[in-house]
């Protein structure tokens, strides 16, 4: 593995257990994420899109395989160095927000500044940053349930980058957003793989975003197929 190496995933396989019947839903994947690398992956539903995002994420062990980031055997170190990592290095945008309902938005943005062990000043202004890239200065200080589909995603996005990870993780960051908002998303993403080399990978539906990164990533019969452009 070269240092520019941001993430390597080797021979990683998962099978789920289920009523005494087992799912192979990923066999074999293999590829490796340099700094600055823009990868989308497709599929269709089912296809272990989101699995294999949760694998690569550090939140699900897979069965056989493995996976690093930075270097780091994400499932052979503890617990608490894996949520290092991930706090660190990977930044995440599922595609249901999963944002706290009784922090606003400013604190949603700021807690992971906070867990890395930045000062609280210094982390809400980072998320007051954050905010204003997104478009959202008006909305800092409303909480969750007050803000629209659209301005959660946001919100969770600006998350996701606060901390500056190597690798940012998107289940579907566009899936339920206009036009408009999603091409602001993709805009902000592009600014900060320019500033700073963060690489993304992005599983999505939306052709339009698919085709702005640099590699498409075909998932099918449990295998990652580079797809021809
Ligand atoms: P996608 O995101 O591409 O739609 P998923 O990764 O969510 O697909 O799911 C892939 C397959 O794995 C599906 O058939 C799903 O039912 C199954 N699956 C996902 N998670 C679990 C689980 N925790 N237990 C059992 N089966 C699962
Ligand atoms: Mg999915």
């Amino acid at each position: 593995m070269s240092n520019q190496d941001v993430l390597v995933c080797q021979n990683a396989g998962k099978t789920y257990e289920e009523a005494g019947r087992s799912l192979e839903v990923l066999k074999g994947v293999s590829f490796t994420l340099k700094a600055g690398d823009r990868v989308a992956i497709v599929g269709t539903s089912g296809s272990g899109k989101s699995t294999l995002l949760n694998l690569l994420g550090g939140l699900e062990k897979p069965s056989v395989g493995e996976v690093s980031v930075g270097g780091e055997n994400l499932y052979t170190v503890s617990e608490k160095a894996r949520s290092a990592i991930r706090n660190r290095q990977l930044g995440f945008v599922y595609q249901f927000h999963h944002l706290l309902p009784e922090f606003t938005a400013l604190e949603n943005v700021a807690i992971p500044q906070v867990l890395a062990g930045e000062p609280i000043k210094v982390a809400q202004e980072k998320a007051q940053r954050l905010l204003v890239q997104v478009g959202l200065e008006q909305r800092v200080d409303h909480k969750p349930a007050q803000l629209s589909g659209g301005e959660r995603q946001r919100v969770a996005i600006a998350r996701a980058l606060v901390n500056e990870p190597a690798c940012v993780l998107m289940d579907e960051p566009t899936g339920n957003l206009d036009r408009q908002t999603a091409e602001e998303i993709q805009n902000l993403m592009m600014d900060l793989n320019q500033r700073l080399n963060t690489a993304f990978i992005v599983v999505t539906h939306d052709l339009e975003l698919a085709s702005t990164m640099d590699r498409v990533l075909v998932l099918k019969d449990g295998q990652l197929q580079e797809q021809d452009r």
